[in-house]
């Protein structure tokens, strides 16, 4: 498959057009930012640790009957994708409170939220991605009403299957950050899961195994970004539920 023009470039990652109709490539880069790109680096393997660890999680997914974007990874930061039309949407799942959630409501941080909590925000950087509700998401006609229940259902699923996988090695899933697309009349999971997405904390000692690491200065990112890839996606191989792992292909 060859790369072809650059569709997009985001804060993190980019987003290629290619020779394959209907495939896309997306580049993990080795940026990270934070608080609306008002911190920002670049951290060398970043890139790769975040695509390994999404690579895993959407393989997982796709075992148990989640649709995903991915294709399959072309090397360690580049992942082939299926096109999708994506819906401006960040749909989070909060298990225990923490961060913007904290900051907003009364909630004490590290609270369990029995049900887990979902917020949907609309992802608009210059309006600092407001959080939406769902009679705005449908008067907006950013997805249906069923659509917006699908989302949910997807997320919520999401949500069951991570906080288990992650449960076996040690680590708790505080919240994470999910967005969807859609090909033709189906809904696929896109973006990424990763670090840099997702909240996790150490069941025995609380650390931050995840971009909180950055955002606050809390220690050596690209060490914990390292040691909780490889405790991800080495600790269990995916496999439990079936399918063969995709093999990274050469450029
Ligand atoms: P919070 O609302 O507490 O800032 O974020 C909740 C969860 O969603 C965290 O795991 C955070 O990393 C993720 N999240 C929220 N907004 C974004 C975003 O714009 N980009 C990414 N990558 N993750 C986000």
């Amino acid at each position: 498959m060859k790369q072809k023009k650059l569709l997009y470039t985001g804060k993190a990652k980019s987003v290629y057009r290619t020779d394959a109709k209907g495939t896309l490539i997306v580049e993990f880069r080795d940026d990270i930012t934070a608080f609306d790109g008002g911190k920002k680096d670049t951290l060398k393997n970043k890139g790769s640790y975040n695509a390994g660890v999404s690579a895993f999680f959407f393989s997982y997914l796709e075992k148990n009957g989640v649709n995903t974007h991915f294709l399959e990874m072309l090397d360690t930061n580049r992942m082939a994708v299926r096109e999708l039309s994506m819906i401006p949407l960040e749909v989070i799942v909060r298990n225990f409170a923490a961060g913007s959630i904290v900051r907003n409501y009364p909630f004490k941080e590290g609270s369990p939220l029995k049900p887990p909590v979902i917020v949907i925000d609309y992802k608009d950087d210059s309006r600092h991605d407001p959080m939406l509700n769902d009679e705005l998401i449908i008067a907006l006609k950013l997805a249906t009403p069923a659509e917006l229940k699908k989302i949910k259902a997807i997320a919520l699923r999401i949500n069951t299957l991570l906080s288990g996988l992650l449960a076996k090695q040690g680590i708790t899933l505080v919240d994470f950050k999910l967005e969807f697309g859609r090909q033709r009349s189906t809904i696929y999971l896109g973006d990424e899961i990763s670090m840099d997405s997702m909240r996790l904390w150490d069941k025995k000692t609380g650390e931050s195994l995840d971009k909180d690491v950055y955002r606050f200065n809390k220690g050596d990112v690209m060490a914990t970004y390292n040691r909780v890839a490889a405790r991800i996606t080495k600790a269990q191989k995916p496999a439990a539920a079936g399918k063969k792992t995709p093999v990274p292909k050469k450029r």
